[in-house]
């Protein structure tokens, strides 16, 4: 294991590298996509060994957390393989991955077998029609069966993320809370941001900040501040009534998290993003 530390200008250590394997997806979420999207051409895309090669470099520079993401991971040919590959490199401590779980239903069990750590599964409503408008393409039904596949797989710790979006989904944000209650899930509500190219609606009439979402939930739940931190973007929230699940606020628009932030993100073309801002 290397004793190496990447340490950016700002005397920031980056120990956490986010890395695309695909762009493509088998959902248009209205916050990420539009409906006809083009995505890059295949030969354009890093090679599943090319994206194996950078892992490793950065594992051996000092890297212990690596999350795949996405596009939709789970849709990349091979990708359960390249898990195997990144979490068996000495020296990283968790491989995890985000994903939309559509198709968890067959992949939990190969991916924890393959030793990936841990997962976030997006799931912005439990209203079947709502679901379907929001992402367009996706399956409820499928989503939520992927869920309980991750946790008959095993797989710990696993968070829920949620955009909340004004007017879309807040009304369903305690439905949310007793899901992720009733199943022993963390859950993460998260600011919509300015990423992607979209046409379906103006962010500025969809913004819901982490603060209004804390009082929704504080009309059913006791909300108790943590001091826990990822040396990320989420602050953490404990409930009275349900002590075991944290309960997280990505703010991006309503708060800075600059100052700790610990990660760098690879795109599926192969660039290297030191900075979402
Ligand atoms: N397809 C996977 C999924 O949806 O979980 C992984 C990729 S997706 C880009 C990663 C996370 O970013 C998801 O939780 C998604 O909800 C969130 N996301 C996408 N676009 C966003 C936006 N404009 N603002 C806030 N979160 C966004
Ligand atoms: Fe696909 Fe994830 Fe973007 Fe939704 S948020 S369109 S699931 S990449």
């Amino acid at each position: 294991m290397s004793g190496r530390t990447l340490v950016d200008a700002f005397s920031r250590r980056i120990d956490y590298l986010r890395i695309s394997v695909t762009d493509r997806c088998d959902f248009r979420c209205v916050y990420c996509m539009t409906e006809e999207m083009e995505f890059l051409p295949r030969s354009q895309i890093l090679s599943l060994e090319e994206i194996y090669r950078v892992a490793e470099s950065f594992v051996a520079l000092g890297t212990r957390k690596i999350r795949l993401t996405g596009g939709e991971p789970l849709i990349r040919p091979g990708v359960v393989g390249l898990c195997e590959r990144i979490a068996a490199l000495p020296g990283l401590k968790e491989l995890c991955m985000t994903t939309n779980g559509s198709q968890l239903k067959k992949l939990a069990q190969p991916l924890i077998d393959s030793g990936l750590s841990r997962l976030n599964i997006s799931l912005d409503s439990l209203v079947n029609e709502r679901f379907s408008e929001l992402t367009r393409t996706g399956n409820l039904f499928q989503v939520i069966e992927g869920i309980d596949s991750a946790i008959a797989a095993g797989f710990q710790h696993t968070k829920l993320n949620c955009v909340v979006m004004n007017g879309r989904n807040d009304g369903e944000i305690n439905d949310l809370m007793r899901f992720a209650i009733d199943r022993k899930l963390d859950i993460s509500f998260i600011e919509e941001m300015p990423l992607g190219e979209i046409t379906e609606h103006s962010r500025a009439t969809t913004y819901f900040s982490s603060e209004q979402v804390r009082q929704r939930i504080a009309q059913r739940y006791t909300l108790i501040e943590s001091v826990e931190t990822t040396d990320g973007p989420s602050r953490y929230w404990r409930l009275a009534e349900a002590p075991d699940i944290r309960v997280g606020f990505i703010s991006p628009q309503s708060h800075s998290f600059c100052g700790s932030c610990n990660r760098v993100r690879l795109t599926v073309e192969g660039r290297l993003i030191l900075c979402l801002g």
